[in-house]
């Protein structure tokens, strides 16, 4: 049997108890004849905890001492899982990210893994030790410095390793029992999917749904690694994220329900919307805009731009961005009045996203059509558009987000008949 990675969440390993459950776990699995490589978050809501003692100390801790700080977390939560599994009479080993090979970008907060060089882990697993890696960090290959991969980095780390070792599967272990059709916590009747395809489960996290790490996701269709979400409180199958043409195959077998046009319900309440209203409509206008935005690192979502009215010659440009960059971009557009010479500028951060994201809608005429549809005789007024090949997102009031969420899983089918998703630890991750 080959090497599986399991990667446990912060509420997975909260207290001591939640540790030696998840050792005992562990060595279930090497019992099996696997051999098996963890990477575990830190404990709980350290890392939050660890943020909020640095913003004590200053309001704008370096970056690179921030980041030293952090991994402190993952330190904590790898020794004691390791004590955690030779109490059972199994060997373990405890790495830092460093340690492990885990070459990072010397970007603080937010490095890019470069490559996995995993020496010192095949050599503890031949010698017949499970291997412990702390999550989310890294070293710098040029500065030598410690790194952080950002929040919830763990989940990338798992998978690099998985790929760097030629594992058979990464095992993502959080509480909850997998993906579901919507997020259980707004929609009670939410599914489990068996099977979803790596194209899918980005568009689902990209559009706020709280399941795996974009980048994780990411690394994982790029080497065709395998990932099977599931709950480490349940000893239930979870989703497994695989690629496409496997999904389609296992729809033919008949293995799971009839291939759905729809997969899931994402949402999201973290966006804001900036309006720029009275834009004069000739060309470039809309270059400086998002060229001043971009300016200020902003990365932005959605963006509609109406008609202009004819007989002003004016139009208006909204666009979605992160919550937390909203006065950001206030301040960078509105040095730009005089040059643009637009009328004014509107900032909503009551505004959420709901999107439903679906491989089959690719080949099928009138999702969308259903989609508004069913928002409409929710009484949900749509703000803003937007599609991809697999997804169609809009944006509606936020306090309109969960009627557009039930909505929508209930006018594509996706409702189980029973209560199906228990959240165990409460937090999600
Ligand atoms: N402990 C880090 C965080 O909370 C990394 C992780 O959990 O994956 O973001
Ligand atoms: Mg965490």
């Amino acid at each position: 049997m080959g090497i599986v990675v399991q990667k446990y969440g912060g509420s997975s390993v909260a207290d001591a108890a939640g540790v030696k459950r998840v050792a005992q776990r562990i060595v279930n699995t090497r019992k099996q004849g696997h051999d098996v490589v963890v990477v575990v978050s830190a404990m709980g809501d350290t890392t939050d905890e660890l943020i909020d003692l640095a913003n004590e100390v200053t309001p704008l801790p370096p970056a690179r001492e921030l980041d030293m700080l952090l991994t402190a977390g993952e330190r904590i939560s790898m020794a004691v899982l390791a004590m955690a599994i030779q109490s059972l009479g199994h060997e373990a080993r405890s790495f830092t990210g460093s340690q492990a090979g885990v070459i990072t970008d010397a970007e603080h907060g937010k490095a890019k893994i470069i490559d996995v060089t995993p020496g010192r882990i095949e050599a503890a697993i031949n010698e017949g030790a499970i291997a412990i890696v702390a999550g989310f960090q890294g070293v710098s290959q040029t500065t030598k410095d410690i790194t952080t991969l950002g929040r919830g980095g763990s989940d990338t780390t798992a998978v690099a390793l998985a790929v760097a070792l030629k594992a058979e599967v990464c095992e993502i272990y959080s509480d909850v029992d997998g993906i579901f059709t919507a997020d259980p916590r707004i929609e009670p009747r939410a599914r489990k999917i068996p099977r979803i395809s790596y194209e899918e489960t980005l568009e689902m996290a990209a559009q706020g749904a709280k399941i795996l790490h974009l980048r994780c996701v990411e690394y994982a269709r790029r080497y065709d690694m395998p990932i099977h979400v599931r709950s480490s409180f349940s000893e239930k199958e979870g989703t497994w994220v695989v690629k496409a043409a496997d999904v389609a195959a296992d729809a033919h077998e008949g293995a799971t329900m009839e291939a759905a046009i729809i997969t899931g319900v994402a949402h999201d309440r973290s966006q804001a919307k900036i309006t720029v209203v009275g834009v004069p409509d000739k060309p470039g206008e809309a270059a400086a805009i998002f060229r001043a935005v971009a300016e200020a690192q902003i990365n932005i979502d959605m963006i509609v731009q109406n008609v202009s009215a004819a007989a002003t010659g004016r139009t208006d440009i909204s666009f979605t961005l992160p919550r937390g960059e909203g006065q950001t971009a206030m301040t960078a557009l509105a040095r730009l009045q005089d040059v643009v010479g637009y009328e004014r500028l509107q900032y909503d951060d009551g505004v959420g996203k709901v999107s439903i994201v679906g491989a089959g809608m690719s080949s099928a005429p009138g999702i969308s059509a259903r989609f508004f549809e069913a928002l409409s005789e929710a009484g949900v007024n749509i703000e803003m558009i937007s599609t991809s090949e697999i997804r169609v997102s809009v944006v509606v009031a936020e306090t309109q987000v969960q009627d557009a969420v039930n909505a929508a899983h209930a006018a594509f089918d996706l409702e189980s008949d029973e209560i199906e998703a228990v959240v165990y630890g409460g937090t999600g991750r």
